[in-house]
This record gives structure tokens, C-alpha cells and sequence, in this order.
């Protein structure tokens, strides 16, 4: 199995990385994307690529429990966090994760948890139908050992302690999920979204 046998998956998974790098929202080929495949395959983004100029040939098929089916090829060392979420619900079918410069410095100044209340865009989430419904999105402590910052983040699903598709890493990035590449993306826009307004409240303070 290669990436070459999902050309539709290939094709919206290029579009999404190239836009979202274009954004800025991976400088310096930070982030890594994946998109379910079947039970216990995905594709995933290869280590140290420009997300803005993403191509097939920066993907790699990997396996959840055995990583890399190409032994040639080498995913990000946040791999574990992909593999992570797929195992712990069969309804995430794309983990996206971005480093833009409003989610690494909030991340960085929120303690735990950023809360957010009173955006319409909170709708983007799923799950979330309201405006005035608080939305709690946690923060771990950033880790260079992925697979312990993985047993973190599974710990706290299995405690229900994510209650919207994504997460914060403290001054590193976002994770974010959906059932699909397309709500994965929503999800991401979402949070950006609702992150800018947060970061740039403080600076309009009318008189
Ligand atoms: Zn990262």
C-alpha cells in the first residue's frame, strides 16, 4: 500500500497542507498532517517537509502500531500523537497540526486550559451549536518525548477531558481532528480563528 493507491485522499490532503502553509501556520516545515486510511493505516506527512509545496511525494503510509510501512521513510517525530488519536476513536478519520503564532504564544500564557465563550465561530467545533456554550480547550506541557506527551493526552480522553476535536501543546502548536479531512480543516480554521480574536482582544480596548 502506497500513497499512490488514495489519489482522491492525496489530492484534498495536498490542498489542505499547501493552504494551511501558505497561512503560515507551519514555518520552517513545522506541523504534520494525517488522514485515516482503513482500521489501522493512515497517511501521514514525511519529517522536515514544506508544507506550502507539499506533493505526493512528501507522504508516507503508516501503520498504528508498527509505524513506518516504508522502512526509507521517516514521519515527524510527533507521530505518536497521530497514531494516538486514531486508536482511541474509530470516528477520527485526520489529525492536522499547526504551529501558528497565536496558538504558541496563548498556549504559552493560559495555564491548563483556554477557555472560550461568546464567538459565533465556536460553531466551527463539533458539537458546539451556541455562542454562549464555553469552550474548554486543554493545554499540555510540551514534551520532546512524544510517546509520554501521548499517554498524557490519551489519559486525558479516556478521563473526558477533551471535550472539543483538538488541544493545545504549551508554545508549540495545535492538534485538531474530525471525522474527515474536510471537518478536520473546519476544526482548524475554527480554533485559528477563534485564537486571533483572543490574541488580538487585549489591543482594542475602545475608549
Ligand atoms: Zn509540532
Amino acid at each position: 500500500m502506497t500513497p499512490a493507491d488514495h489519489p482522491d485522499i492525496v489530492e484534498q490532503f495536498c490542498g489542505i497542507c499547501c493552504d494551511f502553509g501558505e497561512r503560515g501556520w507551519c514555518r520552517a516545515t513545522s506541523g504534520n498532517f494525517s488522514a485515516r486510511i482503513d482500521d489501522c493505516h493512515c497517511l501521514i506527512t514525511k519529517s522536515g517537509r514544506n508544507k506550502a509545496r507539499l506533493t505526493i511525494e512528501d507522504l508516507m503510509m503508516c501503520n498504528f502500531d508498527t509505524g513506518a510501512m516504508d522502512p526509507d521513510c521517516k514521519s515527524s517525530a510527533e507521530t505518536p500523537l497521530h497514531m494516538h488519536l486514531y486508536q482511541l476513536d474509530d470516528a477520527v478519520g485526520a489529525v492536522l497540526h499547526t504551529h501558528s503564532v497565536a496558538a504558541t504564544v496563548l498556549s504559552r500564557h493560559a495555564g491548563d486550559s483556554l477557555s472560550i465563550t461568546g464567538y459565533e465561530m465556536q460553531k466551527a467545533l463539533h458539537n458546539i451549536s451556541s455562542h454562549e456554550e464555553n469552550v474548554t480547550i486543554p493545554i499540555f506541557k510540551n514534551d520532546q518525548d512524544m510517546n509520554a506527551l501521548a499517554e498524557r493526552v490519551t489519559t486525558a480522553w479516556r478521563d473526558g477531558r477533551l471535550a472539543v476535536p483538538g488541544f493545545l501543546i504549551a508554545g508549540h502548536g495545535l492538534y485538531a481532528w474530525g471525522k474527515d479531512l474536510d471537518e478536520a480543516r473546519r476544526h482548524v480554521e475554527g480554533f485559528e480563528f477563534l485564537f486571533e480574536c483572543l490574541w488580538q482582544e487585549p489591543l482594542t480596548k475602545l475608549p
